[in-house]
């Protein structure tokens, strides 16, 4: 094979148990003096801790929710600009982690949070520093130059390098609570990068290893993680899984499968991971190709149909959502329409239009 790409990855990551403990050496390191968290009501009460111990920490914006929203972003930009910080700390799964990269990338311009959402006006030329400290095991966006947000019923996601975090703090044991159905949930999410960065169009040599590892590595770990959350042998595998999952598709960005998952989360109010994880044994069908085969050899499987059925048991497990039925009121040519325009659908390396698309969820009524 003739290799010919570029290879980027500019974030400084930091992996391990105990490693997040170590924020203010790390702070140091990277000569930060101001920062402020941005956070879901779970890790808040730990956040406004460390924020009376700490003077470092100048605010804590607590309320970010799943799907996040363009006004979270807001706050957090609006408390970064008053406290004159000089980094934002996402602390959280994806959604904190896509609110700060956003507030970070906008806090030193003069638009409004809307504008930029938009694409109304250019990011501005400087930024603060990003910090991605991740507490899920499955977004991989402490990787990505990706930012997700929702403004209202529209969710959008942004792909610019001004969302690139400056480090990744990944540490296991902040997983370590994450409930089972959501562990089940992110942990699919991050099977799904790793499968769309290496079916993608734009796929690429060195992106595919960590593919085939983070395949392997999910598949061994996730049941594991899921029936007993306490196991950090397999918390710490899938937090690693999820990071070579998000390693992978950075660069080839993800296909058909994410481009399913937002007509399901914005009409349907799937999580994310379960709108990836409602269509990804069909891609594994529809995709399935001598490179697929080869991955699934090299991740210890026997072949696609394998995979496709590991998947369909792992949602089983963990009673995700797997049929129409399960959904409400499906307008089947709407959504068939809604996946077939989306960007990514572009990337599918077989060509999905509205028909293919409608016959594929027929399948799955
Ligand atoms: P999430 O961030 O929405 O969190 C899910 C739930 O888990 C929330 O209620 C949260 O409070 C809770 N939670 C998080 N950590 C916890 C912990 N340690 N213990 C207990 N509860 C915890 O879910 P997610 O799947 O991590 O992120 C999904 C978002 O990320 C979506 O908006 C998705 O579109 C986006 N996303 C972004 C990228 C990217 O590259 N930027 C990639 C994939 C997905």
């Amino acid at each position: 094979m003739e290799h010919n790409f570029i290879y980027s990855q500019p974030v400084k990551i930091y992996f391990g148990s105990g490693k997040f403990a170590q924020l203010g050496e790390i702070l140091d390191e990277l000569g930060l003096q101001r920062c402020v968290i941005a956070c879901g009501k779970h890790f808040a009460p730990t956040a406004i801790e460390m924020q009376k111990k700490n003077n470092r920490i100048a605010a804590v914006c607590g309320g970010v929710e799943q799907n996040p929203q363009l006004n979270g972003v807001a706050e957090t930009c609006r408390l970064a600009s008053e406290r004159k910080a000089d980094a934002v700390i996402g602390i959280g799964g994806g959604s904190a982690i896509d609110t700060a990269k956003f507030a970070a990338a906008i806090a030193l311009g003069d638009g409004t949070a809307l504008e930029y959402y938009r694409g109304e006006r250019p990011f501005p030329g400087e930024r603060l520093t990003i910090i991605a400290v991740p507490t899920t095991a499955g977004t991989g966006s402490e990787v990505t130059q990706v930012s997700v947000i929702s403004h209202g019923t529209e969710k959008r996601t942004i792909n610019n390098p001004v969302f690139m975090p400056k480090a990744a703090i990944v540490d296991p044991i902040l997983s370590s609570t994450v409930p089972p159905r959501t562990t089940m949930n992110t942990g699919l999410d991050a099977l799904a990068h790793a499968l769309e960065g290496y079916w993608s169009k734009n796929h690429q040599p060195i992106s595919d290893l960590m593919a085939v590892e983070a395949v392997r590595t999910v598949l061994e770990n996730l049941e594991a993680a899921y029936t007993d959350g306490g196991n950090m042998q397999a918390r710490t595998n899938m937090a690693y899984a999820s990071l070579l999952g998000g390693l992978s598709f950075a660069l080839p960005k993800t296909a058909g499968c994410h481009a399913c998952s937002y007509p399901l989360s914005e009409n349907y109010h799937l999580p994310h991971g379960e709108a990836c994880a409602f269509t990804l044994d069909s891609f594994v069908r529809i995709n399935a190709d001598e490179r697929l085969e080869l991955l699934c050899r090299k991740a210890g499987l026997s072949g696609t149909e394998e995979l496709a059925g590991r998947i369909a048991a792992l949602k089983e497990l963990a009673g995700l959502r797997r049929h129409l039925r399960d959904l409400e009121e499906v307008d089947l040519d709407k959504l068939a329409h809604d996946c077939a325009v989306h960007g990514l659908m572009r990337n599918n390396p077989v060509p999905m239009d509205e028909n293919a698309l409608r016959e594929m969820f027929k399948k799955l009524a």
